[in-house]
């Protein structure tokens, strides 16, 4: 079996999850590439990846459910018998609204998607890792974001606190685990170009708000990857715990 290591990407189909993998297969990682419905879009990841002389499979599930996490990561012993790394990429927004405008059920996705889909899979990560359990080490990159400090007024406040709590479970984890030799940290991507403004129902937010970073441009998903790179690799085997801004000095 080769010995290359094996990444698991969750979202790793489009937008900052898709650079991730793309730039993960450049650096010799096997990689997993998580999605929750969009098929095509995973395959053509996985494609280009083959295409490039790298190994990849898509896997499909969505990390707001317990069951698709424990299939995804079971997937993941079947093929490969080993994980080496984990990127926490999948996310969600809604649509811009006040806090008294927000339903039960919008609040209740938002967090199990964003936080509990985050932490299990960080769960079963580690259990896969940690020498605790029989592994041997390795790295979590959780994706954040500047909302967690600017708090997104009257856009998605309830997106801004779970990216908070991404924030703080990244700390704790981080330090609970700093001695069985998994490291744990977190990068805050400003406003980059992907698809999900669109999904929050403002396809042309990132180019609308050019203006208001010190950079005067959004960031693009390759920027973030090669973060999370940097924090998956052992030039950063002294880093955990760190939450990493990428965001144009936003
Ligand atoms: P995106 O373009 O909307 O892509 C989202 C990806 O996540 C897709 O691959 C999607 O798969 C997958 N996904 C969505 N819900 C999922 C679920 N429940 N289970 C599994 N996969 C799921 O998003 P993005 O802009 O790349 O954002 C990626 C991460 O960066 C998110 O955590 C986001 O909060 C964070 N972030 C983004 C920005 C930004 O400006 N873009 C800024 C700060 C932080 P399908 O295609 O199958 O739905």
């Amino acid at each position: 079996m080769s010995e290359r290591p094996v990444l698991l990407v969750t979202g790793g189909s489009r937008g900052i999850g898709a650079a991730v993998c793309l730039a993960a297969a450049e650096q010799g990682w096997r990689v997993v590439v998580n999605y929750a419905s969009n098929e095509a879009a995973a395959q053509d990841v996985v494609a280009r990846i083959r295409d490039a002389g790298g190994e990849a499979m898509a896997v499909k599930g969505d990390v707001g459910s317990e069951m698709d996490i424990l299939a995804l990561f079971a997937e993941v012993d079947r093929a490969y018998g080993r994980l080496d790394g984990l990127v926490n990429n999948a996310g969600i927004v809604d649509r811009a609204a006040r806090v008294d405008e927000m339903s039960l059920e919008r609040l209740e996705r938002m967090m199990r998607i964003n936080i509990i889909g985050s932490m299990l899979c960080a769960r079963e990560a580690v259990r896969r890792m940690s020498p605790r359990h029989g592994g041997r080490g390795g790295a979590i990159v959780n994706i954040s974001s500047m909302a967690a400090v600017l708090g997104s007024p009257s856009q998605y406040v309830d997106y801004a606190a779970s990216k908070a709590a991404i924030d703080t479970f990244t700390v704790g984890l981080a330090r609970e685990v700093a001695s069985e030799g998994v490291r744990i940290n977190a990068v805050r991507p400003g406003i980059i170009d992907t698809d999900i403004h669109a999904s929050g129902g403002e396809p042309d937010r990132a180019t609308r708000l050019a203006s208001t970073i010190p950079m005067q441009r959004p960031g693009t998903a390759r920027e973030i990857a090669d973060a999370v790179l940097h924090l998956l690799s052992p030039a950063s085997s002294y880093t955990t715990g760190a939450i990493l801004n990428v965001s144009g000095g936003r």
